[in-house]
């Protein structure tokens, strides 16, 4: 990518270059051997001038084909489902989603979709590339169909919606206005759509959340000029799940404008910091790593991207002895690059790990809970904190 994917432009801020990163943090592996030879990609994160998106000048569309053995449902934890179930019932109260249709663009296996289809009555239709039937909801209100979006076909719905889909495109703008032309007129369709936020990764230092399957990273500036640009009127946006998501609401808006660039002065400063802070933080996890290793077995919670990405960025993370991860579909498979198993919670009986360390802040209180429900007298450690 030589231009910006969003808005075209060229001018750019370098971020940061890392070197061979797993391509796939959401896919495991049968095997240790398959696990250790799986594909790796190069980053090379730039900010664009203009739009002020971040992106990935390396990324290969050619290493990423999505199929049904894409893991990332985080439908497992219930911290993550009563986040979700609050969303869905937002807007349907907001938009008065009731007795319609309601669309999930890149709906994997149909979760959130069935709970917008529950609290407003509706009927839904999911569309997912990567959708595995076996894992559908039973839910007779929702059909997923495994291939991508029809901007085809006229598409008269209560609600169009995306969670973190736009992240992994190589040109968001495509999809927006393909879905916006979808709409008959006059439509009233309300639209939701959430991605990781980049400032959180940026001011936070959440490096973790940089991963090869997201080529781009949004601001809210961004994502709204981005939904205004396509043809949509924006009539909310914010943050949510510990400001480590952005979502963007919208209704259909006057078509075929062009936006004067958004205000992304504040970004660019966080922006040339991160290059700097990512070496910090990973030169202070791999130090404190080795002390704990010389004192127990330690074992990472969440095998998600998070996780994978942890156990490929900090050389000690070698050292680490399992992924635990509460998704039964995980175990006994084993982590891209690195190659730990993935276990259930209850193997770390045996295990009997000194230290666990929690990808996530948001989990700890139900992370903290299973170690003593276990039995178990391991040191629980928030990995987000900043040195
Ligand atoms: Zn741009």
């Amino acid at each position: 990518m030589d231009h910006c994917p969003s808005c075209s432009n060229q001018d750019s801020i370098s971020i940061v270059s890392i070197e061979s990163i797993p391509v796939f943090c959401n896919v495991l592996w049968p095997t240790a051997q398959q696990a250790r030879a799986s594909a790796s990609g190069d980053m090379e994160l730039v900010m664009c001038r203009s739009c002020g998106l971040l992106y990935n000048t390396r990324f290969d569309p050619g290493l990423v084909a999505y199929s049904p053995n894409y893991e990332n449902s985080l439908h497992f934890s219930p911290a993550f489902n009563q986040f979700a179930e609050g969303v869905a019932r937002r807007l349907v109260e907001r938009y008065d989603i009731h007795n319609t249709e309601v669309v999930e663009v890149g709906s994997g296996s149909g979760d959130f979709l069935s709970m917008v289809c529950e609290f407003g009555d509706n009927t839904g239709v999911g569309f997912d590339p990567s959708h595995d039937p076996d894992r559908k909801p039973a839910d007779d209100r929702i059909t997923v169909h495994a291939k991508p979006y029809p901007t085809e076909h006229p598409v008269d719905a209560g609600l169009v919606c995306s969670r973190h889909v736009l992240e992994h495109l190589t040109s968001p703008l495509e999809l927006l206005r393909g879905i916006r032309s979808s709409f008959p007129a006059g439509a009233r369709t309300a639209s939701y759509h959430e991605v990781p936020d980049a400032t959180y990764m940026l001011e936070e230092l959440a490096i973790w959340d940089l991963i090869y399957e997201h080529p781009l990273y949004y601001s809210e500036p961004t994502l709204n000029w981005l939904m205004t640009t396509a043809g949509f009127e924006v009539t909310d946006s914010g943050r949510s799940f510990g400001d480590q998501y952005l979502w963007v609401e919208a209704i259909p808006g006057e078509t075929g404008r062009t936006c004067e660039p958004p205000d992304i002065g504040g970004l660019t400063r966080a922006a040339s910091e991160f290059g700097d802070g990512l070496r910090r933080v990973v030169s202070h996890w791999n130090a404190k790593l080795e002390h704990m290793l010389d004192t127990g077995p330690v074992v990472i919670w969440g095998s998600g991207s998070k996780g994978v990405q942890f156990l490929n960025l900090v050389p000690a993370g070698s050292g680490i002895s399992a992924a635990v991860d509460v998704n039964p579909r995980k175990h006994g498979q084993f982590v891209p690059k690195t190659s730990q198993p993935v276990i259930s919670p209850e193997a770390l009986v045996d295990l009997a790990p000194a230290h666990v360390l929690v990808m996530n802040p948001i989990y700890t209180p139900e992370i903290a809970a299973s170690i003593v429900e276990l039995g178990l007298g391991a040191e629980v450690h928030d990995i987000t904190f900043q040195p």
